[in-house]
């Protein structure tokens, strides 16, 4: 499985706080989990100062499924970048669609609505709750992910209705939000997961980890590259044609 982790890379660069904790980018410390712990995984990082945000034609085509962590850089990222990877998505290709990426253009495009959510920067403890135990994505998560710090993030989220509900947090202050969230567009599967604020250790934490490879496994889809659907039904011989 070939696996392209997006990410800014802005608050790392420039906040010295955010520094201390991912001294080499959120990007790094996912893609060194990922790398551990999807069989077979060849992953590549990739950040927007880079020629094309590092998502050229090339890296695009070699891509099953892509992590996505952005918040203040979203106008920065070129517009026929966000073009491909949407084309990329409906044809197959898996989004995970991190934190304050709710806000991202290809997420905002891909979903057809703001995307917008209530939020409050403090010392909230998130408690993610499990609401579809059959899901692939949830197993082997503990009930519930408690995470000692996050940011709240909390409803309404300007969202369409998610296909699958995965979690639902819950936040000292007594929000609640829909934080684990499948999609699909075309070919492809989105899933959105909204912890992961840059101030606080989150993708250190195990069971975060786990949940976010159980997303990748989801997400990739290996038959679907096979399906054709280039040609159009009537151009197929021997196909039923109407008489007009
Ligand atoms: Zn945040």
């Amino acid at each position: 499985m070939r696996i392209t982790i997006w990410n800014e890379n802005i608050h790392e660069v420039e906040n010295e706080k955010v520094r201390a904790i991912y001294p080499s980018g959120i990007h790094s410390v996912i893609a060194n989990f990922v790398r551990e712990g999807v069989a077979g995984a060849e992953v590549r990082t990739a950040t927007l100062d880079q020629p094309e945000n590092g998502l050229t034609d090339a890296v695009l085509e070699n891509t099953d499924v892509m992590t996505w962590w952005g918040h203040v850089g979203h106008h920065l990222v070129d517009e026929d970048v966000v073009e491909k990877v949407e084309q990329r998505v409906l044809a197959g290709m898996g989004l995970i669609v991190l934190h304050s990426a709710h806000l991202s253009r290809i997420f905002q495009r891909l979903m057809g609505t703001s995307c917008n959510l209530r939020w409050r920067e403090g010392e909230d403890r998130e408690t993610v709750w499990t609401v579809n135990p059959t899901h692939p994505i949830t197993q082997g998560v503990p009930h519930p992910i408690v995470i000692p710090n996050q940011e709240m993030y909390g409803e309404f989220f300007d969202i369409p209705t998610p296909d699958e509900l995965v979690f639902i947090s819950s936040y000292t202050g007594g929000e609640a939000f829909r934080s684990g969230c499948c999609f699909s567009r075309g070919k492809g599967r989105i899933f959105y997961f909204s912890p992961g604020h840059e101030s606080y250790p989150v993708y250190y934490q195990p069971e975060i980890q786990r949940v976010l490879l159980n997303a990748i496994e989801w997400a990739y889809q290996p038959q679907i590259s096979a399906i054709d659907t280039s040609a159009s039904f009537e151009s197929k011989p021997g196909w039923f044609q109407s008489s007009d």
